[in-house]
């Protein structure tokens, strides 16, 4: 219903189309009455007996002598005036059918390019918990797969419908009424065939998916040994691979081929029902046309008949199939479309105004499902200070970084920055305000410039140069056989972990964000580097907020306040002396990471005095 409505704003398509359908239903129902009128007319000739095939010929021979030219003998006038009708209705049949397919396949692609952009704008705005709990490939394959069953439901089963309606209640109603046991006799196979065509289509929907699966489990394999080729080669695992190609390859040819098997047996099962059909019609007409109850040309009309509703009849297997087909793709893709986002603005939200850029944690409480991931959490970030978070791997570090964009809600408490909370204001002002430069950096298939542009893409080439040379990046990328124009990501130059995370740190500061937040952004890379990175970003973060997450303490010991975070709660805090002070986890992490360093460079320094 949803998707007849969308197809209603194409009116006057639809109209077109309508009327198109009736033409050619009228059309292609004229031609097994003209021809049967033309075998009377042909018959007339000879006063009701059958020589059909010396007259039509007599008329043949005489009609390219004497066309339109008012022949003395009124049953070759007949016969040429049948011909021109006839000529006219094929005409006529095929134009119509013509604007008839191309109203329907342009509606339909209408309505599937208009649900694809109505998809991936859905994609954009769906929000964090709903992607984490659905596979990717799932996404795409509804972007795709699903958008087209749509589509061929427009295209194959809409329109078609008021098509087959038309065109065979008609015939059907007109042979029935010329006479009723001919009618049903010659009309037998429509039950068979009509439920032969829809049971095959129905099963080769079905088998197409799974075909469809085992197609995409081949790419996997594939995808799989190219993107793996090192750990193949090395371990001489070539024999191996090619066996499960095998096995994923010989699976998919066993489904191509019960493909074939459907469709060949069907398509012969239904020449089978029709011709028995015809046999039975040529029988039982036969004996009335002897008998005298029917002419020669009745019975022909209903033989031709027959022969124009066999392919109408078998496309209700189409279209049926394309209803099954509409109604389950639809649905999925609907079930996506109709998500409220979780994360969105509320309707009076206004953009965020910033006035001195002080974000704060108010008692924030979270979970991803049900459990808590993070318990009470307070904080300040305030412009010009550095707040440092560590604490051990999975203590909700990453999840406080997550809050901060609004990329989830907090279940309790608030956030807010220069007293406003986050969810009054727009999520375009406030993700423009807070950069996050995370874990693991995603490189976009373009040149470095653009990525590094990626969140201004009019940014003059001096700004990128100079964020890249912020982060560190900008002596790799001038030494780069293209510089900034060298192409980057899947299909270009490959950058190594710390260069990745410099890319990404440049992207973010290009930006000049009120508030900047480093998730782990330097686990990659070295100490040194990190170093010159920090003494870089003084200049821009001397009136901006930072917040710095790092299981590494050289990363964060400078900082203004420090959270050591475990168990989602804030266990200990204050600056790097009070925490040694306090001699608790912290200074447990200090004695782990920092000291042996320390002892060893000073008993080196030792070493070299002495
Ligand atoms: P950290 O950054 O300190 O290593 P995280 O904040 O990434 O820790 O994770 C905290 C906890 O939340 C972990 O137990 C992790 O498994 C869980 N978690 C993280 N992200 C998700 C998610 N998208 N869905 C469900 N649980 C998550």
């Amino acid at each position: 219903m949803r998707i007849t409505r969308m197809s209603l704003q194409y009116r006057w398509r639809l109209v077109f189309g309508l009327i198109a359908i009736f033409l050619a239903s009228g059309f292609q129902l004229a031609l097994p009455i003209l021809i049967g009128s033309a075998v009377d007319a042909a018959n007339g000739l000879d006063d009701g007996s059958f020589v059909i095939a010396n007259t039509m010929a007599a008329s043949a021979v005489d009609s390219t002598t004497d066309i339109f030219g008012g022949s003395d003998n009124p049953a070759k006038s007949a016969l040429i005036a049948i011909a021109i009708l006839l000529f006219i209705s094929s005409v006529g049949r095929g134009l119509a059918a013509m604007v008839q397919n191309y109203m329907g396949e342009s509606i339909g692609q209408n309505i599937g390019y208009q649900l694809r952009m109505l998809y991936y704008e859905k994609l954009q705005r769906l929000s964090f918990s709903y992607h984490a709990g659905v596979h990717t490939g799932d996404l795409i394959t509804r972007g795709i797969v699903d958008v087209e069953g749509v589509r061929m439901f427009v295209q194959t089963a809409l329109l078609r419908t008021v098509f087959l309606v038309v065109l065979i209640g008609t015939g059907m109603y007109l042979m029935l009424s010329e006479d009723l046991v001919l009618g049903l006799i010659s009309l037998s196979f429509v039950p068979f065939v009509a439920w032969r065509a829809t049971a095959a289509r129905l099963k080769l929907r079905s088998n197409w998916y799974d075909l469809q699966e085992r197609l995409s489990a081949l790419t996997k394999v594939m995808d799989e040994n190219l993107g793996g080729i090192r750990v193949v080669r090395a371990f001489a695992s070539q024999k191996h691979e090619m066996d499960k190609f095998d096995e994923a390859s010989n699976e998919t040819l066993a489904l191509a081929n019960v493909q074939v098997g459907i469709r060949a047996s069907s398509i012969s099962l239904m020449g089978v029902a029709f011709m028995l059909s015809m046999a039975a019609v040529l029988w039982v007409g036969g004996l009335k046309v002897i008998e005298g109850e029917l002419s020669a040309g009745e019975l022909t009309q209903f033989l031709a008949f027959m022969s124009i509703l066999l392919q109408p009849v078998r496309q209700i297997g189409m279209m049926i199939n394309g209803y099954a087909r509409g109604s389950a793709t639809g649905g999925r893709l609907f079930a996506v479309l109709d998500i409220d986002p979780a994360i969105q603005d509320k309707p009076d939200a206004q953009p965020l105004e910033i006035t001195q850029g002080t974000l704060e944690f108010h008692n924030v409480s979270f979970g991803y499902e049900g459990e808590h991931t993070l318990n009470g959490v307070s904080f300040k970030a305030e412009p010009g200070h550095t707040v440092g978070i560590v604490g051990p791997p999975g203590s909700g570090k990453s999840t406080i970084a997550h809050l901060v964009p609004r990329f989830y809600d907090p279940i309790e408490g608030h956030i807010t920055i220069d007293g406003q909370d986050l969810r009054d204001v727009t999520l375009d002002s406030l993700r423009k305000a807070v950069g996050v430069v995370e874990q693991d950096t995603f490189l976009f298939t373009a040149s470095v410039e653009h990525n590094v542009a990626y969140g201004d893409p009019w940014a003059p080439d001096d700004r990128v140069e100079l964020a890249s040379k912020y982060a560190q990046l900008g002596d790799y990328i001038e030494r780069l056989p293209g510089g900034y124009d060298t192409m980057v990501g899947e299909r270009g130059v490959s950058l190594s972990g710390g260069q990745r995370q410099r890319l990404s740190i440049a992207r973010s500061i290009l930006l000049k964000p009120q508030l900047i937040v480093f998730d782990d952004s330097t686990a990659a890379i070295d100490a040194a580097t990190e170093q010159r990175i920090r003494a870089a970003l003084t200049d821009l973060t001397k009136d901006r907020g930072t917040i710095i997450i790092s299981h590494r303490l050289s990363s964060l010991m400078h900082a203004d306040e420090i959270l050591f975070i475990e168990a989602g709660k804030i266990v200990e805090r204050g600056t790097h002396e009070e925490l040694l002070a306090q001699g608790g986890h912290y200074n447990d992490l200090y004695e782990l990471q920092i000291r042996p360093n320390e002892d060893s460079r000073n008993s080196q320094d030792e070493g070299s005095a002495s």
